[in-house]
């Protein structure tokens, strides 16, 4: 080839690269998906896992082979420098899986004339690279409430097949299968969380901290747990496991409408398996706070003495459980079934 056909190639291959980057989804080869690994995608307690790696992290998406014990970032672009502010990297963005397919938020900074940036989140679908939703502010809402919102998701929670919950600051929606705007909740609170899905429903909590029910035309109707206020919580078996404006762990029964209380001073939930971790500050004493730990099943409630004054992200991965340190050390740790012992310790590898 000449100097010029061969620049015009390296050119044409570098695009072509670089094409594939900014998507960020191009094709797996040789029978390896997305990330390399192998099979399908699944989602494990809002882990996302496939035969070969266990997928996790916050801002950059980590792989952990559980056959090797290797721990590495979730990106094998070249000469990539894994910032997890470059929108190139693969593992940069939100990963999740929503009816069978693997997805990814993506926020992107624009700025606005006057100088004010905003961040806006956008949806794809990981095989095709295809953007499939742009997130945008609710009709119903003011000129005054679009000046003072924010249009990045701040939580994705697939609640099944056919729903798929993205939490907003005041407001979220429920998008269908095909990405369409089924509901649109507009008195949530701020990134508030709960949002939930029992029994074929969809539950919510409201900016008056009230637990509500939707109906298939979207109108919402409060529930008991009588007049308590609902600060976080998550579902496990038949029950909301929450705590309320008086910092009270405690569970609403779906099925009888039962409340009980079983822990004061609880906040700062992580649910994991079949444990409820939470810190019990100790405000008079002004000590360190406690971590707990709260058996779901057998309601046994003990300070998590491994885990030390601070709330640790704790996974429950394919029956056994693991802490990621992503801010300290980039180490996986791998727990006894118990959760008072360290059994093995993983490295992050470049
Ligand atoms: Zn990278």
């Amino acid at each position: 080839m000449e100097g010029n056909t061969i620049k015009k190639f390296i050119a044409l291959i570098l695009s072509a690269i670089m094409a594939a980057a900014l998507c960020g989804c191009e094709n797996a080869q040789n029978g390896e998906n997305y990330f390399g690994g192998k099979g399908e995608f699944s989602d494990n307690d809002g882990v996302l896992r496939d035969d070969k790696y266990i997928y996790f992290g916050g801002n950059l998406l980590k792989k952990f082979n559980t056959e090797t014990g290797t721990l590495s970032i979730a990106c094998e672009i070249p000469g990539c420098d894994h910032n997890e502010n470059n929108p190139n990297c693969k593992a940069h963005g939100k990963y999740f899986l929503f009816n069978g397919k693997l997805m990814k938020k993506v926020d992107e900074i624009i700025s606005n004339p006057g100088g004010k940036s905003e961040t806006i989140s956008y949806l794809y679908l990981c095989d095709t690279g295809k953007q499939v939703f742009k997130n945008d502010y609710p009709d119903s809402f003011t000129d005054e409430e679009k000046k003072t919102g924010s249009l990045s998701i701040g939580i994705i929670k697939p609640l099944s097949e056919d729903n798929l919950a993205l939490v907003c600051s005041r407001f979220m929606y429920i998008l269908d299968k095909d990405f369409n705007i089924k509901f649109t909740i507009s008195d949530m609170g701020s990134y508030s969380g709960g949002i939930y899905f029992y029994d074929n429903e969809i539950y919510y909590i409201d900016k008056l901290y009230r637990l509500l029910k939707l109906d298939e035309t979207g109108k919402a109707t409060a529930v008991n747990p009588g007049s308590m206020k609902i600060t976080e919580g998550e579902i496990y078996g038949d029950k909301l496991w929450i705590s309320n404006e008086d910092q009270t762990l405690c569970s609403y029964d779906f099925k009888s409408g039962e409340i009980k209380e079983h822990a004061k001073n609880a906040v700062k939930f992580t649910f994991a398996g079949h444990y409820l971790e939470y810190l019990k500050p100790n405000y008079s004493e002004n000590e360190n706070p406690e971590v707990h730990l709260f058996d779901l099943d057998t309601g046994e409630n003990k300070i998590w003495e491994l885990a030390g004054d601070n709330t640790v992200n704790l996974y429950f991965i394919g029956e056994k459980y693991y802490i990621y340190d992503g801010f300290k050390d980039n180490k996986l740790l791998e727990l006894s079934a118990d959760l008072s012992e360290i059994q093995n310790v993983y490295e992050l590898s470049d």
